[in-house]
């Protein structure tokens, strides 16, 4: 699957699992979790793409770890994290118990690129539109809010990862990205998305610039109505 699936699928099971706990977990967090496993692509060479962090034997530590310092939120998190796995599963294979079990891969193979990974994708990512403007999320996009600078950080990471892969696979993106109607598909989605993070990042910004201004402002106010001193520092009466 690609990140776009990934983003969008993390999104709508850690939300749902965190509506279920009554913890809301940020949407930044809950798009960056499902793409936490294919980090392991900014460590290539040093660890190769699609192996330890997507296996088992290394998530499940992390599920209980981030569920013991940080709770509900954790593991509604977590739940982002495993859905990266089954998403995998069902385009592809997963190596399950990697390390120990180094031929221990399972999946369902339903094809990469194809219908019914574009179907995956493009359906989880309609879904999401459709559970942000129900839960209240959109709002991430349409006003400043400083809750929305952090949408930054799965664009940066959408932008980036994709990048690296292409490059480290001598993959031309910009012919790969539009050779079949699946992949045309998925790259509209990618851009899609990049695009509505990015509005996100510039409400975010706008709402830096207008506290800093409003922050100005106070102070300037402030200090014009300070009560006037004498020289010795007193404050007449
Ligand atoms: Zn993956």
């Amino acid at each position: 699957m690609f990140l776009l699936g990934h983003s969008c699928w993390s999104y709508l099971f850690s939300k749902a699992t965190g509506r279920e706990l009554n913890v809301n977990l940020p949407a930044y967090l809950a798009l960056l979790s499902g793409i936490l496993p294919d980090f392991d692509i900014y460590f290539q060479p040093y660890i190769v793409h699609h192996t330890y962090t997507h296996s088992l034997i290394v998530i499940v530590p992390v599920v209980i770890v981030l569920t013991y310092f940080f709770g509900r939120l954790g593991f509604a998190f977590s739940i982002g994290i495993l859905s990266h796995l089954l998403g995998d599963f069902l385009v592809g294979t997963i190596p399950l118990l990697y390390p120990l079990f180094p031929n221990s891969d399972i999946g369902l193979n339903l094809g990469i690129p194809s219908l019914a990974d574009t179907v995956l994708e493009i359906g989880a990512f309609t879904l999401v539109l459709v559970y942000a403007y129900w839960n209240g999320d959109y709002k991430l996009i349409v006003k400043p809010s400083r809750e929305s600078l952090p949408l930054g950080i799965p664009l940066f990471a959408l932008v980036t990862l994709t990048l690296l892969f292409a490059g480290d696979r001598s993959i031309p993106l910009a012919e790969f990205a539009f050779s079949r109607r699946a992949l045309t598909v998925i790259t509209l989605g990618h851009i899609l998305l990049s695009g509505i993070l990015a509005i996100g990042v510039l409400q975010g910004l706008r709402w830096f610039l207008g506290n800093r201004r409003m922050r100005q402002k106070t102070r300037r106010d402030t200090s014009s109505v300070q009560p006037r001193t004498d020289q010795r520092g007193y404050v007449p009466p």
